[in-house]
């Protein structure tokens, strides 16, 4: 006989009815056991919400790492952190390097671009980029930067330069594996918001080692900033630094974190995220991946598309076989929508 723990029913009831769930009832919602009918019964509610509120359809997003060189705020799970000494052989790509590579992405149909750097990457070298990579896209394909913190007057040159969108995050344990402070961060994401530059957020670097409580603050933090794009990221272990012992959470885990954090944010975003990519976490509530190329911190050699980095055409596949139709043509996500 099926039968359901009536806490968890009455939890997802909720979710399914389109209502808000607390911190305490997502929690509840972590502490579900990954080998039972209540794990399946959370990934097809979230399966449900994601396919009624996006139809079916799911989204590309292409990321073009810029250089690769020591990072002097050295986050534990870095590879590109100072401290760690991981990097070999430092690289910066050239202006016609990342417009080319950015170009490749969206004429093999990604939906939106995002141009990633190092947190102490020149601003105005980025900018310079960021012009020449708008030329070379078509105007509707949004752009999003993947940069260290900024203030107000930045965010308004980043959206001169052409960006409707930045990728910022609050990461799990900021400050503590970090060497930034969190009220940074957040900072960063209100000049941004104020700018009128959407705002995707992931709870990230998922480990091992984080609470339950921590994972669901990041997902409520994600909903507090008006995140348009959420997501999680699992953390790819370094092998130096201080978290060099820790495994990689199962897709499994991944999947169930996904799930819940695609219900607590409900239906206020325009698409669910998954990093890396995996059929399991698009079976439960994401319809959203991403292409990568370029240096990458989650990978160790100098170009992540020789490595962990999926191409535009790997992640059509994955989507396709969630059952998702991959977007034709630019993002529904990043419209610039605090514009004035
Ligand atoms: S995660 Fe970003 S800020 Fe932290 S060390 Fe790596 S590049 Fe620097």
């Amino acid at each position: 006989m099926v039968r359901m723990d009536p806490k968890i029913e009455s939890i997802l009831d909720k979710a399914l009815a389109g209502e808000e769930i607390s911190r305490t009832e997502a929690v509840e919602l972590l502490k579900v056991d990954e080998n039972s009918l209540e794990m399946y019964v959370l990934m097809s509610v979230a399966n449900t919400l994601s396919r009624r509120k996006f139809g079916n359809s799911g989204e590309v997003f292409a990321q073009v790492g810029i250089n690769l060189w020591p990072c002097p705020k050295s986050c534990a799970f870095c590879s590109f952190a100072g401290k760690w000494n991981m990097i070999k052989a430092p690289l910066e790509f050239s202006v016609e390097e990342v417009a080319n590579r950015a170009k490749a992405f969206a004429d093999a149909g990604a939906n939106a671009i995002f141009l990633m750097t190092s947190a102490d990457y020149p601003f105005d070298r980025f900018l310079e980029i960021a012009r020449a990579v708008r030329a070379v896209l078509a105007p509707d394909i949004p752009m999003v930067a993947n940069i260290g913190d900024f203030g107000r007057e930045q965010a308004e040159k980043l959206v001169e330069a052409g960006f409707q969108g930045v990728y910022h995050v609050l990461r799990l344990r900021e400050g503590k594996d970090t060497e930034i402070d969190p009220q940074e961060r957040i900072k960063t994401i209100e000049a941004a918001r104020d700018a009128g530059l959407d705002l995707s957020f992931c709870v990230e670097p998922i480990g091992p080692e984080h609470s339950l409580e921590e994972l669901v603050d990041r997902m409520f933090k994600g909903k507090e900033f008006g995140a348009v794009n959420h997501a999680c990221m699992w953390r790819v272990p370094v092998s130096a630094g201080p978290l060099a012992g820790y495994e990689k959470i199962t897709e499994v885990k991944l999947a169930k974190v996904v799930a819940v954090t695609r219900i607590v944010v409900g239906d206020a975003i325009k698409a669910m995220g998954v990093h890396e990519p995996g059929v399991l976490a698009l079976r439960a509530g994401a319809n959203q991946i991403y292409a990568e190329t370029g240096p990458n911190p989650r990978d160790t050699i100098e170009d992540t598309s020789k490595g962990r980095g999926f191409s535009v055409e790997a992640c059509q596949n994955l989507l396709r076989e969630a059952g998702y139709t991959p977007l034709e043509g630019p993002s529904k996500v990043f419209l610039g929508r605090w514009r004035k």
